[in-house]
């Protein structure tokens, strides 16, 4: 840290991203991407506009918002895209969130959300998931707070249903409640239709999971038309070109292409249930994932040992030292191939520990 640092910054504690590690090719289940390439349709309308990048990027996203909102059956001022849907969480927090308004989550969450909060000099509380790690809509019906959850959450990747968001939602009008779908094509339901129905919801969505777009960094919020005018005041202060070209033009083919992300997502979904049943049989249990990520523990191998143990034969997945998770790994869901890769790999650690 150099002496010129702002005081404010000081006790900042940076978000950890899972390992981009570049020293040889691993079979990388640690950061939920997806192991299929974009879509076609994205990639061409990508490449068509590299000769135009002397020009800055629409900052309406004009088509790619009417290309959304046509989808998603809202109106365009009812959508704001973001340089993935991080950046518009950041947003979210500066505008909602302060010290009359801390911001609540689990403490089993994104690891981003108290970071959100730091850098904006926001209060949060943390409730704990239940013991089976559930998230009990009740905990969080407290006035006067602004509300994230992850929904499935992550890491744990447990689906709460439309019901028991809508508990939430209904229990304090004055209170925004932000859910972060990242992860909600897996097997969850989205809320983007109850945004007509309650003004204090927002629903973050990103490109970077089942739409294979993770390195072009796209996301955006849905939300009631004065929210999402909060949320454009918010970017038009801080980055109005914060989606370039290329990302814009990738995002319309990824959306023009519902039928690739559809079937890539039950690709992913059997895979999930096949991952499952073999590390069932291998002895390992889990939480009842709706995630392309399975959240597992075996009681004769600590998590870190084993996410160690796979790193040396070319698997990563995702340990977290959080003392109440730290028996756990987290498991991006793969190619067919990547989880049979896995599994032997699994087995084969298990079984030099019994010899
Ligand atoms: N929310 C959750 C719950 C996530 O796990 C992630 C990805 N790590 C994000 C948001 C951010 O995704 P991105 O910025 O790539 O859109």
């Amino acid at each position: 840290m150099s002496t010129f640092l702002s005081a404010k910054y000081r006790d900042l504690e940076p978000y950890t991203p899972g390992e981009q590690p570049r020293d040889m090719q691993y079979v990388k289940l640690n950061t939920n991407e997806s192991p299929f390439p974009p879509s076609e349709k994205a990639r061409k309308r990508a490449q068509e506009v590299i000769g135009r990048l002397q020009l800055y990027s629409d900052p309406e996203c004009t088509e790619l918002v009417q290309t959304a909102a046509g989808l998603y059956g809202i109106s365009p001022e009812e959508i704001l895209f973001s340089n993935g849907s991080d950046e518009i969480l950041d947003f979210i927090f500066m505008a909602y969130c302060d010290e009359e308004h801390p911001a609540v989550f689990p403490d089993i969450t994104y690891g981003f959300y108290p970071v959100f909060a730091q850098i904006n000099r926001v209060p949060y509380e943390e409730i704990p998931l239940e013991e089976d790690f559930s998230i009990d809509p009740k905990s969080y019906q407290k006035p006067g707070r602004t509300v994230f959850l992850a929904n499935p959450n992550a890491p744990t990747g447990i689906a709460l249903s439309l019901e028991q968001i809508e508990e939430i939602l209904q229990s304090h009008p004055e209170n925004v409640v932000v859910i972060d779908e990242a992860y909600v094509d897996f097997g969850a339901e989205s809320c983007i239709p109850l945004i007509h129905r309650y003004n204090n919801l927002l629903v973050v969505q990103t490109f970077s999971k089942s739409r294979s777009l993770a390195g072009a960094r796209l996301g955006f919020a849905v939300g009631n038309r004065e929210l999402i005018r909060d949320l454009r005041t918010v970017k038009y202060s801080v980055n109005p070109y914060n989606v370039n070209s290329m990302t814009m033009a990738a995002g319309i083919g990824a959306l023009e292409d519902e039928e690739y992300r559809i079937r890539n997502c039950a690709v992913i979904m059997e895979n999930r249930a096949y991952t499952e049943r073999e590390l069932q049989n291998l002895g390992f249990s889990m939480t009842s994932s709706s995630s392309n990520f399975i959240f597992v523990k075996h009681p004769k191998i600590p998590g870190e040992e084993l996410y160690l143990e796979l790193k040396k034969r070319g698997v990563l997945i995702r340990h977290f030292s959080k003392e109440r998770i730290r028996d756990y790994n987290r498991i991006t869901i793969g190619t067919r191939e990547q989880m049979d890769i896995l599994i032997r790999e699994v087995r084969e650690i298990l079984d030099s520990r019994k010899s």
